[in-house]
């Protein structure tokens, strides 16, 4: 095991590798590639736009701009990168699929978690309740000030929720929250939704956080791969 890798518990039961990077695994893609048993070309990272495109993921090519992949392949080890923005791995270890998505505001406002679980049921025949997510080290709710276009934006996704609450008047939205509402409302099961503790702007020796950084920091990558 890598120690500066962040490892859902659940996840270890399941014939995949996921696991969420710290600041230490800046370059590392062959070291992450040998930990998760997959060659080092078999690394996809898509072209992130705060978009909410969902891609399938069957090969290796050149990347395409997507917020979330998706696989059934083994031998593939698939991601998103982010600092602050909630990454979310998902598993169905039923059907034997994996993905990777990246959560910020746009992306939470557009609904592109609910977008990813309808492409797991369209494609892989998932059913909901045999899904599990993994939910990263991010921006914490007490830490993401955000503005009325923000909030009202990811409100109108998710509905009402604890995620969004004020501090000393200003609006604040824990995505990583909201994400877990949103999950919930499609039938996902509590019991299948971790969430890592850890604020990327609490930790900053820690982790990269876009915020802390005022815009020049580094990204964590979250990668995800099914196993024989
Ligand atoms: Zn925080």
């Amino acid at each position: 095991m890598l120690n500066y890798l962040v490892v859902p518990e659940s996840f270890q039961h399941f014939p995949v590798a996921g696991f969420f990077t710290t600041k230490q695994a800046d370059h590392d893609l062959a070291v992450l590639a040998r930990h998760a048993g997959v060659a080092e070309h078999s690394v996809y990272l898509p072209i992130q736009k705060h978009t909410d495109t969902v891609q399938i993921v069957e090969t290796v090519l050149p990347p395409v701009v997507a917020d979330a992949v998706l696989t059934h392949r083994t031998g593939l080890m698939i991601g998103v990168q982010t600092a602050d923005c909630v990454p979310i791995l998902v598993c169905d270890p039923l059907r034997r699929v994996a993905g990777a998505i990246h959560a910020g505001w746009r992306g939470t406002a557009a609904g592109i978690l609910l977008k990813t679980i309808g492409h797991c049921s369209d494609h892989y025949s998932c059913n909901p309740s045999d899904l599990y997510l993994a939910i990263g080290p991010s921006i914490c709710g007490d830490c993401y000030e955000v503005g009325s276009e923000v909030a009202e934006g990811v409100q109108q996704m998710t509905g009402r929720g604890d995620y969004l609450f004020e501090r000393q008047g200003k609006p604040h939205v824990d995505l990583r929250r909201a994400n877990r509402q949103q999950a919930l409302a499609a039938g996902i099961p509590a019991d299948n939704i971790w969430i890592s503790p850890e604020c990327t702007f609490c930790l900053p020796d820690k982790y990269h956080s876009y915020r802390y950084a005022k815009g020049f920091a580094g990204r964590q990558y979250s990668f995800i791969a099914l196993r024989d």
